[in-house]
């Protein structure tokens, strides 16, 4: 979409947010989601910005870094609110089921 990316460029006033330089017409220019659309970012302009093509593969490195360490703590979540659906103590240094019952079946079958 040209009449996107001319609008971006004026917004940005003709800069790379990134590295701080002015676009050159040699340059390759990408759009890019300021929040990364994989941790909830929107499809629109105010979380679009243009980079120059190494400085998006650049903010890509690191929007992964933060992408994979969001899937880590969803994960933790995800762990915490299965141990607090159960009764359970520490015992002996040993997380313990205490009042729900598993079954052995459950345990067997994974
Ligand atoms: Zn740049």
């Amino acid at each position: 979409m040209p009449n996107r990316k001319a609008k971006l460029l004026k917004q940005q006033k003709g800069k790379c947010p990134w590295c701080g330089l002015s676009f050159h017409d040699w340059d390759v220019i990408e759009e890019d989601h300021i929040i990364p659309r994989a941790i909830g970012g929107k499809d629109e302009y105010k979380n679009l910005q243009l980079l120059h093509r190494h400085c998006h593969d650049e903010k890509t490195t690191l929007d992964l870094k933060e992408i994979r360490k969001k899937d880590h703590s969803k994960f933790l979540e995800k762990l915490s609110q299965f141990w607090n659906k159960f009764d359970w103590e520490w015992i002996n240094d040993i997380p313990t089921f205490i009042g729900q019952k598993v079954r052995e079946s459950d345990l067997t079958n994974g």
